[in-house]
């Protein structure tokens, strides 16, 4: 039984998410104490228990039946990962794409294709968006051999949540190794402002901002306006290179102006144009568990996030995989490399 300390490290869920799939993927039970001890509101909230029941709805796992929100503990028991037609609803606006990006792994390792809808959140704060999987991690995974297709049903912004995604997963016959070194050529910048049930100006008010701040063309921003059952914006800037794309993001907030939010979303850019690492801070530690999966894989990036750290150290006690972290030169960036313990 692998021990896990939910405190350790960045302290958040994803310690209890990747515990989830590195599980089913390995068939070891696990317990993890201290959940979420990190944040402000510890133990499992809505998103958590959702990835809960939909790891062990797909490798038929078992975890104790008192197990429910705010609980600090849990063991879980695997079993054979299963494809099928699965549905699972968040029940609230938590993030709907990190209950998929926990049982997406087993599920490319199922015999037969998979078909995933989930509900709930696709465009949170502290999450991955929609765009950002489907732009960002997927061609990554598709890259080692995955084949994976995501769709957007229905946009849910906090606090109403409402999205829904669709994910189809064909049986996969062991991911690819995969390095990203660098980024390869510029192909395109773009902004794009995410609006729904709110005034347009907002939207175009971030999208000024923002293409002043990053000298942007006027072909390249685009006001988006999505249906969703509640308020919503979301500013969005893709940089799109020849090995990785980056897609950074930032949420409107009543009481924030938009110039704030496009400076937020413009700095973080800058930041990455700026640097010369491939991989930005996010997807830096989401693609550490399909590269251990694949037993190997390399990429650059900036100084590591305790979110990359910490799911190192998950890694490893599934796993006989070590995850290294290499200054390049003087400077804050790494290498991470991903490989087998001899
Ligand atoms: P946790 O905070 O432990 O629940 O983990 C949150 C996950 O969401 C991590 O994998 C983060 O990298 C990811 N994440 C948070 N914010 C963003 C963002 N703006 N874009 C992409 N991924 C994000």
């Amino acid at each position: 039984m692998v021990k896990l300390d939910g405190s350790e490290g960045e302290g958040g869920g994803q310690i209890l998410r990747s515990a989830l799939t590195l599980s089913a993927l390995t068939g070891q039970p696990f317990e993890i104490t201290k959940i979420r001890a990190g944040r402000a509101k510890p133990g499992l909230l809505r998103q958590h228990l959702t990835a809960l029941r939909a790891a062990a709805a797909i490798c038929g796992g078992k975890y104790s039946d008192d197990v429910t929100i705010g609980a600090t503990e849990l063991m879980f028991y695997p079993g054979d990962i299963r494809a099928g037609n699965y549905e699972f609803a968040v029940g609230t606006a938590g993030s709907a794409m990190l209950v998929l990006q926990t049982i997406l792994l087993p599920l490319l390792q199922a015999s037969e294709p998979s078909r995933v809808i989930i509900s709930g959140g696709t465009h949170n704060p502290a999450a991955p968006p929609f765009q950002f999987v489907d732009q960002c991690f997927l061609p990554q995974l598709r890259a080692m051999g995955a084949d994976v297709e995501l769709s957007l049903l229905q946009y849910g912004f906090m606090p109403a949540g409402g999205g829904k995604v669709m994910a189809t997963i064909q049986p996969c016959d062991g991911l690819k190794t995969l390095d990203i070194l660098d980024r390869g050529s510029s192909e395109e910048l773009i902004a794009e402002a995410y609006f729904a049930n709110i005034p347009f100006d907002v939207a175009e008010r971030e999208l000024g901002h923002i293409s002043k701040r990053l000298k942007l063309p006027k072909t390249a921003a685009q006001v988006r306006e999505v249906k969703s059952i509640g308020p919503g914006n979301m500013l969005g800037v893709t940089a799109r290179f020849e090995h990785v794309t980056e897609f950074i993001s930032a949420f409107g907030r009543r009481g924030t102006r938009a110039e704030d939010v496009a400076d937020g979303v413009a700095d973080e850019v800058r930041a990455y144009l700026d640097g010369s690492a491939a991989v930005g801070p996010h997807l830096a530690d989401q693609l550490l568990l399909p590269m251990a999966i694949a037993g190997g894989g390399s990429f650059t990036t900036s100084a590591p996030t305790p979110h990359t750290q910490t799911n190192a150290s998950t890694i490893a006690e599934f796993l006989d995989i070590n995850v290294r972290f290499e200054p390049i030169d003087k400077s804050d960036d790494v290498t991470v490399t991903v490989d087998r313990k001899i």
